[in-house]
C-alpha cells in the first residue's frame, strides 16, 4: 500500500469484475460487474432462469468463471475454496439434518472450524437467539414449521461468523407470516453484527422492502443497481420500467 488515503469503510467488501459463465455451450452471464459495499444489504432481483443463483455459487465458490475475477477485501479470491472465503450462503431448502436436535445442527456446523469447536454450545445458542430459536434448541428439527427451519438454517450460517450472507431465495418457500418474521431479523443481523448481504429474489416487493440497493437483473446482464427509491423514480431502461416499477 502506498501513503494514498484509502478509506476502508468506502471501499467495496465484496466485487465482481467481468464475471462470464456458460453452460452447455450457452452464456449465461455476459461478463458482469457490481460491488457490494460494506455492511450493505444488496438485493438481486431478477426473472427466473436469469443467473441470480449462478452469480451467488460464483462469490462463493461453489463455480468457477469462465472469465472475470472475485474479490473480497480487494484480494483476489477467484481460486480460494469456499472454505477461506468468509462467506455463507443459505438455501431455499434449509438442509438441515431433521433427525436432529435444533441446538445440533448448529453445533455439527461448528465441529470443522478449530477456533469455534470448544465452546460451539455457547456459540450455537447465541446464534439461535438471533433468529429467536433459542426456545427450540433441544427439539428435534422435524417438527418445525418451514419458517422455523428457515430460521436455524439462518444461525447455523451465522454462527461461522461470516463477513457476507448470500441467500439464494430463502423465503420462497415460506408462507407471508414467516416472510414477513424472517425479514424484520435479518435487518436486524445486518445492524448488530455488520454483515454484509446479498440476497436473492424474485419478489420485487421483498428485494425493495429489504435492500440498500437492488440490482435488476435481465438475462445475464444487469440492467440497474441503485437505491430502491432511485430505482422506482429513474427506471435505466424499458426493461426495469417494466419488471419492477408497474409491479410496486
Ligand atoms: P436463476 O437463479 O436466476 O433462476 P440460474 O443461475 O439458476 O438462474 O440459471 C441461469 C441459467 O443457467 C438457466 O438457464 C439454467 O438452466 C442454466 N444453468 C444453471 N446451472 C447450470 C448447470 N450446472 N448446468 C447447465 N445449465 C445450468
Ligand atoms: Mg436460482
Amino acid at each position: 500500500m502506498t501513503g494514498q488515503n484509502t478509506d476502508s469503510n468506502a471501499a467495496p467488501k465484496l466485487s465482481a469484475h467481468g464475471i462470464a459463465k456458460s453452460f452447455d455451450g450457452r452464456e449465461v452471464l455476459h461478463g458482469i460487474s457490481f460491488d457490494v459495499l460494506r455492511g450493505e444489504f444488496l438485493s438481486i432481483l431478477g426473472p427466473s432462469g436469469c443467473g441470480k443463483s449462478t452469480i451467488l455459487r460464483i462469490l462463493i465458490g461453489l463455480e468457477h468463471p469462465d472469465a472475470g475475477c472475485v474479490l473480497l477485501d480487494g484480494k483476489d479470491i477467484t481460486d480460494a475454496a469456499p472454505s477461506k472465503r468468509h462467506m455463507g450462503i443459505v438455501f431455499q431448502d434449509y438442509a438441515l439434518f431433521e433427525n436432529m436436535t435444533v441446538l445440533g445442527n448448529v453445533e455439527y456446523a461448528l465441529r470443522f472450524d478449530p477456533t469455534r469447536r470448544e465452546c460451539r454450545t455457547k456459540i450455537a445458542l447465541e446464534a439461535l437467539a438471533s433468529l429467536g430459536m433459542a426456545d427450540y434448541a433441544n427439539k428435534p428439527v422435524a417438527g418445525l414449521s418451514g419458517g422455523q427451519m428457515q430460521r436455524v438454517s439462518i444461525a447455523r450460517t451465522l454462527a461461522l461468523s461470516p463477513e457476507v450472507i448470500l441467500f439464494d431465495e430463502p423465503t420462497s418457500g415460506l408462507d407471508a407470516d414467516a416472510r414477513l418474521a424472517l425479514r424484520s431479523q435479518l435487518k436486524k443481523i445486518q445492524r448488530d453484527h455488520g454483515t454484509t448481504m446479498v440476497f436473492i429474489t424474485h419478489d420485487q416487493e421483498e428485494a425493495f422492502a429489504l435492500a440498500d440497493r437492488v440490482m435488476v437483473m435481465g438475462e445475464g446482464s444487469i440492467h440497474q443497481l441503485d437505491e430502491p427509491l432511485r430505482i422506482v423514480e429513474n427506471p435505466a431502461d424499458g426493461y426495469v420500467r417494466d419488471f419492477v416499477v408497474s409491479n410496486l
